[in-house]
């Protein structure tokens, strides 16, 4: 079963009919533009995942940052955010804030995150809405990359007006969020002067999404394209 087109596994509870999962995931793909952007889009996923699919492998690639002070708190912060899975990072030296410059070889490290991974069970990458054209490009570039696989937009809280009508929320319990923020706080020290990065904005979008959720909290992202095919009914 080719995963863009995965079952789909209804939880088996009261709330199965807004709360649909895939199956065991095996292999995920997290594509960032800079160091934190992983971890400040899809943090509490990525450890909640990591957790409930024991051994997972996932591949991580930033595009930008090596070499600096940020490669190191990106690796540990990667790290930290998939407890227990068998975590292969990638960190590229291309020019942040340039990235539109570079487009090939943003395509071309995409592309082979694709060729290491085409059976990605889920392919998390920014939201292709993002104001930021280091952002946007590498959205862009995953939906070429992928195109038979389920792809998660995740959002970032910025100074532009960008944030998106998710269609994909994920629970982030409070512990998850307590765990989340202080991961951030801790991995990131070069980031601590910047006016947005505190507790109060990242625990800040996780309220609203839970609100349209109703969770208490939530990491929220978007699906551009999702297929389903049924199984099980004796004709696959
Ligand atoms: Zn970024």
């Amino acid at each position: 079963m080719d995963l863009g087109s995965r079952a789909l596994g209804a939880v088996g509870d009261r709330r199965a009919v807004s709360a649909l999962i895939t199956d065991r995931l095996h292999r995920v793909v997290v594509l960032g533009a800079h160091c934190d952007d992983i971890a400040i889009g899809a943090g509490a996923t990525l450890l909640q995942l990591c957790r409930a699919n024991p051994g997972v492998r996932v591949l991580a690639v930033v595009l930008t940052g090596a070499g600096t002070v940020r490669e190191a708190e990106e690796r540990a912060a990667l790290a930290a955010c998939c407890p227990g899975a068998e975590l292969e990072v990638r960190i590229g030296d291309l020019p942040d804030g340039a990235l539109p410059a570079h487009w090939a070889e943003v395509r071309d490290r995409v592309r082979a995150a694709a060729d290491t991974c085409p059976d990605a069970d889920l392919v998390l990458t920014p939201q292709s809405a993002d104001a930021h054209q280091d952002h946007r490009l590498l959205a862009e570039m995953t939906g070429h990359a992928f195109r038979n696989h389920l792809v998660w937009g995740y959002e970032i809280a910025k100074y532009e007006s960008d944030l998106p009508a998710v269609n994909c929320y994920v629970e982030a319990p409070a512990r998850i969020v307590d765990e989340k923020v202080a991961l951030l706080q801790r991995h990131y020290p070069s980031q601590h002067g910047r006016d947005w990065f505190d507790a109060e904005s990242f625990t800040a979008l996780l309220r609203l999404r839970g609100v349209q959720s109703k969770y208490a909290h939530a990491e929220a992202f978007m699906i551009t394209k999702q297929r389903v095919r049924f199984t099980g009914g004796g004709d696959d």
